[in-house]
Parts: structure tokens; C-alpha cells; sequence
């Protein structure tokens, strides 16, 4: 998978000669594995699987190298159509961080949700970012109690549960259930709206790997481990590191020493993710931003009911700043409507949407 030195030793890798090792016919640098150039774009395309936004690809991307690896990525992210057309499914973040106890399936929320006429369970671990997300017959307790007995019997009990107050969560057979599994189960009120944000967030991001999935025809499971590895930063790790206290392997190559289990300091996960989640918001707020205004003949993407998935060029600007007139390629000749619409630049669009962050 690296690079072996059978091979004729590449250019670029000349100025980093004297930290290259070889380990078991592999190539590294220090612990990351070296690309050859005919894998480059390969991996490249590997990391951005589940369209994960420029950083967070990057940092997917931490245990490898090749000298051009940050420019590769940003070419195929700046190139990448459904990180365009799906811009408009990303969903705001929490305004607040929600707590981050010191370890792992301590604190749980769980949530519902429909997508494509499916049904989901996502259940998901605060400490690690962790979720699992499940299709389900049917929204009521039995099923659900079920997926999260499953989940439990895995990772252990938590100290709190935290739901919606549908149904299924305020059935006397689900109180049983937390009774008899001795769980602190609570829902968030109409006094205290955003107790659920944790499986909130956690519904976003599962239905934006799915939607990206469902739209580049990519195996969600994949996108998912690729997800549960991508790292916020080495302290914080990804949530594969806080949940499990290892890297687990995917399809992309990993030098053996970095698969080994290490355990992330808790007390330092516990009191900077939450800095980190309330930073990745500000910068969310400021790249949504309206940028540069547009000029007539400009290409744009629109959005439309499926996303930022239309291209036209601006006719004519409306009088309204932040607002343009435009008229879409695909519109037929017999039915030439003028839209006013919210629009992106060429090169705006360029900028990947991220996904939810680990
Ligand atoms: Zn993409």
C-alpha cells in the first residue's frame, strides 16, 4: 500500500529523505504511511468518502503523506458536485454546547427520524461523538427499547438517557424498561427546549452521510467508520479514539504503531470539546456569510427543494442587496421564469460544505 523501495525513489520526496524509514517493505514518515504518486489521487478520493469538508478531510487524512496531499484534497473537494448540491442540508449547530461528561456512554441522547421513507434510531454518546444509527420497523417502544438494549449490552449502561417526549419514551413500558435497567431517563421540556440537542446533532450528521451516500451510490457503512475516524485534533482524537481508545482500521492505510490502543487524556477531552463544538459554530456563522456580490452573466448554483443542485447565470440584479435575479440553464425556452433567489458564486461553491464535525 506505501510506497517500497524497490520503487525508483520520487522527486518530491527528496527534501524528506532522511525521515523516511522502511518498515515491513512500507515507507514512512515518522508514523504516517508515504503514498506513491499512483495512489495519490486514489486515497485522495478515499478520504473525502462522505464528503467530510476541506479540514476534516484533511485531518481524516493525518496518517498518511505525500507532499501535495492538502492541494490533492482541496482539488477534489473544490471539484466534488454533491458537497455542492448538498450545501443546503447542512443544519445549523446547537447554540450551545451540550455537557461532555469525563467518558465514554455516560451521558446518551436518542432520536427519530424519517429519511427517504425510512425510519432511524440514532443513538448517540456525548463524550465520543459516537452514534449509531439504526432502520426500524416502526416507532414504538418495543422497537426502540430493543435497539437500545443492543447498544447498552455494548457499551455499557449510561448515566443518563435523554429523549423527546414522544410516545414511545413517555409509554409506561418504557419507563419499565429504564427501571428494571436501573437508567436515568430523561426528556426535554418545552422549559428547557434544547436538552436534546445531543441526538439533534447526531440526526443531522446521519442524515447527511446518508444523503451523501445515497447521492455518490457509496457504501453509508464505509462513510460512517470513515466518519467515527476522522480526528478533531490529536488531543481530542476522533470519536473511534474516545469511544474505543483506538483507531479502528479502514480502507485507508495506517502505519500498525498508530492502531495500537491509547487512551486520550479524559479530563482534557472533557473540558476542550466543548470549546472546540462552540468554536466549530462560530466558524460555521462566519462562513455562511454572504461573500462577494455578483455581476451579470456570473454562473451560480441555486437552491432549489433538493439542495444547491441547479446552475444558471445571473440576467439581471435585483435592486435588494443579497438578492439577485437569475434565470436556470435547465429552464426551457417556452418557460423562461426569472427566480429571485439567495445565490453562490462560482468560486464560492468551490468552498466544501462541511459535515457535521466528530
Ligand atoms: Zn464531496
Amino acid at each position: 500500500m506505501g510506497w517500497s523501495k524497490s520503487e525508483p525513489e520520487p522527486k518530491p520526496f527528496y527534501p524528506f529523505c532522511d525521515e523516511l524509514i522502511e518498515d515491513e517493505g512500507v515507507i514512512l514518515k515518522g508514523q504516517k504511511i508515504v503514498v506513491p504518486k499512483a495512489l495519490q489521487r486514489e486515497y485522495a478520493n478515499l478520504v473525502h468518502s462522505g464528503h467530510l469538508g476541506a479540514e476534516a478531510t484533511k485531518r481524516r487524512a493525518r496518517d498518511m503523506y505525500w507532499p501535495s496531499m492538502c492541494r490533492d484534497i482541496d482539488d477534489i473537494i473544490g471539484q466534488c458536485n454533491i458537497c455542492h448540491s448538498t450545501k443546503s442540508h447542512q443544519s445549523r449547530e446547537p447554540l450551545l454546547p451540550y455537557p461532555v461528561p469525563s467518558r465514554p456512554w455516560a451521558i446518551v441522547g436518542t432520536d427519530l427520524f424519517e429519511w427517504h421513507g425510512m425510519i432511524y434510531l440514532v443513538t448517540v454518546d456525548s463524550y465520543s461523538g459516537w452514534f449509531e444509527p439504526n432502520t426500524v420497523k416502526d416507532t414504538s417502544t418495543k422497537t426502540v427499547v430493543q435497539k437500545l438494549k443492543s447498544h447498552f449490552s455494548r457499551f455499557g449502561i449510561p448515566d443518563m438517557l435523554i429523549s423527546d417526549s414522544g410516545s414511545q419514551f413517555t409509554s409506561r413500558e418504557f419507563k419499565d424498561f429504564a427501571v428494571s435497567w436501573g437508567l436515568h431517563h430523561t426528556m426535554s421540556s418545552p422549559h428547557f427546549h434544547s436538552s436534546n440537542e445531543l441526538a439533534e446533532k447526531a440526526v443531522q450528521s446521519a442524515k447527511q452521510l446518508l444523503e451523501k451516500s445515497f447521492r455518490d451510490g457509496t457504501d453509508p457503512y464505509l462513510n460512517i467508520l470513515n466518519w467515527r475516524n476522522t480526528p478533531r485534533d490529536n488531543t481530542l482524537g476522533s470519536p473511534a479514539q474516545r469511544n474505543l481508545s483506538h483507531r479502528t482500521t479502514t480502507t485507508i492505510p495506517t502505519a500498525e504503531a498508530l492502531l495500537k490502543p491509547e487512551i486520550l487524556d479524559p479530563e482534557r477531552i472533557q473540558h476542550q470539546l466543548p470549546e472546540k463544538r462552540q468554536q466549530q459554530k462560530k466558524n460555521i456563522d462566519k462562513s455562511s456569510k454572504p461573500l462577494i456580490p455578483l455581476q451579470t452573466g456570473d454562473t451560480v448554483r441555486v437552491q432549489t427543494a433538493k439542495g444547491y443542485d441547479k446552475l444558471g447565470n445571473v440576467v439581471k440584479l435585483a435592486d435588494e442587496p443579497r438578492s439577485n435575479l437569475q434565470k436556470g440553464k435547465n429552464t426551457e425556452e417556452t418557460d423562461t421564469i426569472f427566480l429571485r433567489c439567495q445565490l453562490f458564486q462560482q468560486h464560492q461553491m468551490l468552498t466544501c460544505f462541511p459535515l457535521q464535525q466528530p
